[in-house]
């Protein structure tokens, strides 16, 4: 395998992007090695410019849950683009996809499209605080929800991946309103509600955390969070960027029966194109300009070709089995990969809800940030260039999750497991 026409591209990048890429994790820093540069993606492979071929588990960093280039996104992207590309208009194709959210997510009644995840958290947050008249938020150690300022204190990704507590540039004072704290513990969070708790506007949390690897909500945990934010009057905005369409139709607040009173969506609702997305109650969501004060805009929101792709993805989605078939390739998937470790003498802890998961390598239970740290991220490197080198696009960081497609097969599946015991073979011999 080579990688010749990658490295040559990666040399003239450098020359002209800040690190060569557009979103820090791509760099591949934390795994070494040059990234292959992309020339297209079909179905669940991706192919690089020396025409080598990978089976992909980052799928856009979970957007892409019908596959590369599904045939019926690209046609009514096709159709689309000739009708134009922005009007900066209302359109119908904003009150469908609109309509989609409000049916599949019971606690969300309006929504309003952005163009990131990061503007929807970042909105979600502005608007929670108007609604409170409150300043403080909570989050979690370790739970990424975008780079918005306030939300960059100890978050997970890029920044876990390449150990930056907090970003330069953030004004002390804007981090001072955000507090931090250790993912699954409602103890925690109980006693700082019980000290701060009418000063809180709001709890953000991932309710499946993706961006430290996955590590799944302890049981009441999310319901604990739901009880506690009612009692003070804070918001509980439940972030589904990753969640939101994966998990279940109506994401994770489907699946573990919370009904927040904020939700961010992003990734799979764009289908592949920049999508944000954040709902909620009427009263809540009429605080937003032009109805109420609270002013968000966007030149681009709402963009016919997104809201297309939106579509397109959704419909795929409600083919019947489509959940059924994402959970069991993911179980498959995750027990191959925990049996190859035992195999091979390779602790692994394997954490998965549905079709999103992470090979930990370490042989404790990965419940929060720090226990996830204590994940041997040489090992993981060492195994992402083994599988990559065979064929396997894994994620390029220990913190952050595999995702599967609807176009991923048990053909895929196959393959990448006899990968991973070669892999893991390997790099214990090494
Ligand atoms: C990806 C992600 C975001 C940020 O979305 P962008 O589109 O990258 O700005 C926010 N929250 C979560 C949970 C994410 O995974």
């Amino acid at each position: 395998m080579t990688l010749a026409r990658s490295e040559q591209a990666w040399r003239v990048a450098q020359q002209y992007l800040a690190g060569g890429v557009n979103s820090p994790v791509r760099a591949f820093r934390a795994v070494g090695g040059t990234p292959p540069f992309i020339a297209r993606g079909a179905g669940a492979r991706l192919f690089d410019l020396d025409g080598n071929e990978y089976i992909d588990y980052v799928c856009s960093w979970g957007a892409l849950i019908a596959g590369h280039a599904h045939p019926d996104v690209v046609e009514r992207l096709r159709r689309a683009v000739e009708r134009g590309t922005s009007y900066g208009a209302p359109t119908e194709l904003e009150t469908a996809l609109a309509r989609r959210v409000v049916q599949l997510f019971p606690s969300i009644e309006l929504v309003r499209f952005v163009n990131s995840g990061t503007e929807a958290t970042m909105s979600a947050i502005r608007l929670a605080r108007a609604a409170t008249g409150r300043a403080k938020i909570v989050k979690f150690t370790g739970c990424y929800h975008g780079h918005a300022d306030a939300l960059l204190a100890t978050a997970g990704s890029g920044l876990l991946t390449l150990g930056i507590p907090s970003s330069p540039g953030v004004p002390p004072g804007t981090a001072a309103d955000t507090v931090s704290l250790p993912y699954n513990r409602l103890d925690v969070v109980e006693g700082v509600f019980s000290q701060a708790g009418e000063e809180i506007a709001a709890v953000i949390v991932e309710p499946v955390a993706g961006n430290m690897g996955v590590v799944p909500p302890a049981e009441g945990f999310l319901q604990g969070l739901r009880e506690v934010t009612h009692r003070y009057g804070a918001l509980l905005i439940l972030d589904e960027v990753i969640t939101g369409f994966r998990l279940a139709p109506g994401g994770a607040q489907e699946l573990y029966g919370v009904q927040p009173d904020l939700t961010c969506l992003g990734k799979i609702l764009g289908g592949g194109l920049p999508v944000g997305a954040y709902g909620g109650r009427r009263e809540l969501m009429e605080l937003l300009a032009p109805v109420g004060p609270v002013y968000q805009a966007g030149t681009l929101s709402g963009n016919p070709l997104a809201m297309e792709a939106g579509l397109a993805t959704l419909e795929l989605l409600r083919r019947p089995g489509a959940y059924e078939r994402l959970e069991a390739l993911s179980a498959r998937l995750a027990d191959g990969l925990r049996w190859a470790g035992e195999q091979a003498g390779v602790p692994v802890t394997l954490n998965r809800v549905g079709s999103m998961l992470t090979p930990f390598f370490t042989d404790g239970p990965v419940t929060s940030y720090e226990s996830a740290t204590r994940a041997d991220t040489a090992r993981y490197a060492r195994f992402h260039q083994a599988m990559l080198r065979r064929g396997v696009y894994l994620a390029p960081s220990q913190f952050e999750a595999l995702f599967l497609s609807l176009a991923h097969g048990e053909d895929e599946i196959d393959r990448t497991l006899e990968a991973a015991e070669e892999a893991l073979r390997e790099i214990v011999s090494s």
